[in-house]
């Protein structure tokens, strides 16, 4: 079911900066409000006659999602709307529920650990047999596509940072016709835009950098596909995962400065990376942004930008890096990405987080603070390790 604005076609098109701020707004009636209004009703009153463009139900569609679904749509290339969830793992977990029963998925063995503990379920439950690879590794990604049937993939990694090679792996999926899932959280469709490289479905948590302020937890999914558009709007509407409207506001509303706030933070985050991988106490610091990062010129290949997430080895150990964390005075210590408020993390607190993860590696989600208080806090918090 599509609801379009009162859009008057302009004679430009525009770039998806510009689109992000003036997209989906409900121009063009006398005293239209600037906004896009928020609807709180359960029903809607119905027709004598039925159409196809009867809402029913607000478990089916709601006007509060109309503008939101429709930018998000438009920042991605897509040819429809996106499909609202009420949380990235909701949105992920419609994706996944396109993979053909008992189907082989394959997935980067470092992902977001709810999508891999949702796929081990899904795998203990008969569903789907997982194989996980390293989707850094390009030629082994395709021989394991060799024979499989769906692609979920992630890139950068979350939260390893390793890079895929979107064109290589996408066309081997379109060629092969294995259906491909991508998770774009972490690049937005600002940096990186999975369905212009052939990918069927893209994810998001909005939770993260979309909404921006760490204040609603939901997820979208995205697609081109009128079968698939139908079979995830059908899977939303029974499974009733749905958003709330005042959620799907405040997204719409982080999204207004989705372009200000990315440039802020991957700026903050290039500098940061840059000095933590001349620290001492620092090892192995992974951003794409590096030059000596391996995925940089992948990254520097298909994204726009290199993204606002660093991960970087503390110390020896995994009490080395939470003494750093501990010590923090500013950043705060807290699991997330993407909001305006710096966040770090030690990853391997959480059991569901795959054994290769190193046990000191913390994960630096980098706001729009000033960078040189960032840097003094992270500094003064790694003098712990000294002497
Ligand atoms: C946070 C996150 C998710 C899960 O989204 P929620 O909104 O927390 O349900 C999925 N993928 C990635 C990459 C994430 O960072």
């Amino acid at each position: 079911m599509s609801h379009e604005g009162q859009h008057s076609q302009p004679d430009r098109q525009f770039s998806a900066h510009t689109l992000a701020v003036a997209g989906a707004r409900p121009h063009g009636q006398p005293n239209a409000p600037v906004n896009h209004p928020v609807t709180f009703t359960s029903t809607f009153h119905s027709q004598a006659v039925a159409t196809s463009d009867d809402r029913v139900y607000a478990r089916f569609s709601n006007p509060s999602w109309d503008g939101f679904e429709g930018l998000l749509g438009q920042l991605e290339k897509a040819a429809l709307p996106a499909l609202v969830f009420s949380s990235g793992m909701a949105a992920i977990a419609a994706a996944l529920s396109l993979v053909p029963r008992g189907g082989t998925l394959v997935l980067p063995r470092h992902s977001y650990n709810g999508s891999l503990s949702l796929v081990a379920e899904l795998e203990n439950a008969g569903v789907l047999r997982a194989r996980p690879v390293d989707i850094a590794d390009t030629a082994a990604t395709l021989e394991a596509l060799a024979s499989a049937d769906a692609l979920w993939l992630e890139s950068p990694t979350n939260p390893m940072l390793e890079v895929a090679d979107l064109r290589a792996i996408l066309r081997a999926t379109a060629q092969r016709g294995v259906l491909s899932l991508v998770d774009n959280t972490f690049a937005t469709p600002l940096l990186q835009q999975p369905l212009e490289y052939g990918a069927d479905v893209v994810v998001h948590s909005v939770t993260k950098t979309l909404s921006g302020h760490s204040d609603v937890i939901l997820g979208a999914v995205v697609t081109s596909d009128t079968a698939l558009h139908e079979q995830l709007h059908g899977y939303r509407t029974l499974h009733g995962a749905i958003a709330s409207p005042m959620d799907v506001f405040l997204a719409l509303r982080g999204m207004r400065t989705l372009s200000v706030r990315l440039e802020r933070a991957q700026n903050n985050a290039g500098q940061l990376a840059r000095k933590l991988a001349a620290h001492p106490a620092v090892a192995d610091v992974r951003y794409p942004g590096l030059p000596e990062d391996p995925g940089h010129e992948r990254a520097a290949a298909q994204m726009s930008g290199f993204g606002s997430v660093i991960a970087f080895a503390a110390g020896q150990s995994a009490s080395d890096a939470d003494r750093v964390i501990a010590a923090l005075e500013l950043i705060t210590p807290a699991t997330s990405l993407g909001g305006v408020e710096t966040l770090a993390e030690r990853r391997a607190r959480h059991a569901s987080e795959p054994p290769s993860v190193p046990q000191n590696l913390i994960r630096l989600a980098v706001g729009i603070e000033d960078v040189e208080d960032l840097w003094w806090d992270l500094a003064q918090a790694l003098a712990v390790l000294e002497g």
